[in-house]
């Protein structure tokens, strides 16, 4: 005779349930972690082209020889100002 269908909340979870649920959990976490690094690294790459401004239109990057944004703290790469007239 067929079992009836009883949900997982409804009946004891087996040890081997738990260790094939943590094994997926673990992958999981291992692919978010990989697809985190991922977008770390998209967003330091967008924010490398930090053009912040205070109002009076001067760079927003304070600091001397590392100059700092004081808008996003990103560490600017030094620039040749006179590029900006
Ligand atoms: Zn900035």
């Amino acid at each position: 005779m067929l079992r009836p269908y009883m949900p997982a909340e409804e009946r004891p979870v087996t040890q081997e349930e738990r260790l094939a649920r943590r094994a997926e959990l673990r992958a999981d976490i291992h692919r978010l972690e990989v697809e985190l690094e991922g977008l770390r690294e998209a967003e330091l790459r967008l924010l490398d082209g930090c053009e912040h401004a205070y109002a009076d239109g001067r760079s927003a990057g304070a600091g001397g020889q590392m100059r700092i944004c004081a808008i996003c703290g990103r560490v600017l790469k030094h620039r040749d100002e006179k590029l900006w007239g």
